[in-house]
């Protein structure tokens, strides 16, 4: 479905990321991985999927946080593949505490590459895409685009603002054959989950497994974690051409938090 086309899926070292990186290679696009890592392994996962998906995979290292460094991966990419027909904004780190006692550094982190790294790699890319008459911008926000939780000022900013920049790209692109939407997961099982899960098993005296349950059952009532592979599907499923009319809008992979 995808041969011929080029992806940039950023934070693809792990996660949600490398998740959707391995279904979009495996639909036969190239693929630019990026994030941060031990350089060994990042090489060890671009060479899998290399091999496993007989397509092209370079690593690219650049710095969410920097503005300067998203465009220059966007040019980077086009200048080695002479194309960018899908851009996935993924990569996202996380940081809890009350409002008050917010680190104003971590709220800045946050907001970069959370929300203004999507800004510049779009920026970059809509150009291009416009160009080619085809492409799509797919911004992993969150149940956190869509509803609020305690202790999470600068996440659930940053990801109500990405869901905003998608309404607006969605607007701005409409008719030119480029679609902008975000997809908004509940619970994933990743790093950036595990290290809630260990913080509330420490703080409540209780086993991770423990913690792990109390997390689903307090926000997302199918009890179960969502897949970074469903979520590869999901993006699949925005590249198809089932997808050509769905743009500037949000779909949740949430197990049910965002019904309630
Ligand atoms: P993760 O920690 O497993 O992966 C994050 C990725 O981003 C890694 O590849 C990391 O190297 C990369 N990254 C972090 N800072 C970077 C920077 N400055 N420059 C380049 N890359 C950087 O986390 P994840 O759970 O896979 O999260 C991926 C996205 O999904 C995030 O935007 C997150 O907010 C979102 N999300 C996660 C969940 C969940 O439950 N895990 C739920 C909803 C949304």
């Amino acid at each position: 479905m995808l041969k011929g086309k080029v992806a940039i899926v950023t934070g693809s070292t792990s996660g949600i990321g490398l998740g959707i990186a391995k279904e979009l290679a495996g639909l036969g696009a190239d693929l630019v991985l990026n994030g941060f890592g031990d350089a060994a392994e990042i090489e060890s996962i671009r060479g899998g999927i290399e091999r496993e998906s007989a397509v092209r995979v370079i690593y690219d290292g650049a710095d969410m946080s920097k503005g300067d460094a998203v465009r220059g991966m966007i040019a980077a990419a086009f200048e080695k593949f002479g194309r960018i027909d899908i851009l996935v904004n993924n990569a996202g780190i996380q940081f809890t505490a009350p409002v008050e006692e917010f680190p104003a550094a971590k709220w800045d982190a946050i907001l970069g590459i959370n929300l203004s790294a999507a800004f510049h790699g779009i920026a970059a890319a809509v150009p291009r895409m416009k160009k080619q008459r085809w492409g799509r911008i797919i911004n992993i926000a969150s149940t956190h685009g869509l509803v609020a939780s305690t202790h999470k000022a600068a996440y659930v900013a940053a990801k109500h603002g990405l869901v905003g920049l998608t309404k607006v790209v969605g607007l701005e692109t409409a008719g030119s054959g480029v679609t902008c939407n975000a997809v908004c997961p509940g619970w994933v099982r990743t790093p950036l989950v595990e290290k809630q899960i260990s913080d509330m098993a420490a703080r409540r005296g209780i086993t991770q497994k423990e913690a792990a349950n109390e997390l689903l059952a307090e926000k997302q009532p199918s009890l179960d974690f969502v897949s970074p592979s469903q979520l590869g599907g999901t993006v699949a499923f925005l590249c198809s051409p089932a997808a050509d009319q769905i743009t500037g809008t949000t779909i949740s992979v949430d197990g049910g938090w965002t019904a309630q």
